[in-house]
């Protein structure tokens, strides 16, 4: 497992993290990206993933223009 956290002051809504891992992240009804409601810890913008999930979501964090997107 591991954890998961889009920053909203930095996200702006691009949509490469739900684009490259949609399992993980989706965008939110405010435009901003969010984690699935699978995953979603005690709010949107967190959650815990499985381990199996872990490469896309360093993948999508990497990819992010904003670094908004930790995982640890
Ligand atoms: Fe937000 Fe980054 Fe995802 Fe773009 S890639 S939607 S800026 S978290």
């Amino acid at each position: 497992m591991a954890k998961v956290k889009v920053n909203h002051d930095a996200c702006v809504g691009c949509g490469v993290c739900a684009s490259m891992c949609p399992d993980v992240f989706v965008l939110g009804p405010s435009g901003k990206a969010i984690i699935v409601e699978q995953y979603r810890g005690a709010s949107e913008a967190e959650g815990e993933i499985p381990d199996d999930l872990v490469d896309c979501a360093r993948s999508a964090a990497d990819s992010c223009p904003q670094q908004a997107i930790t995982v640890e």
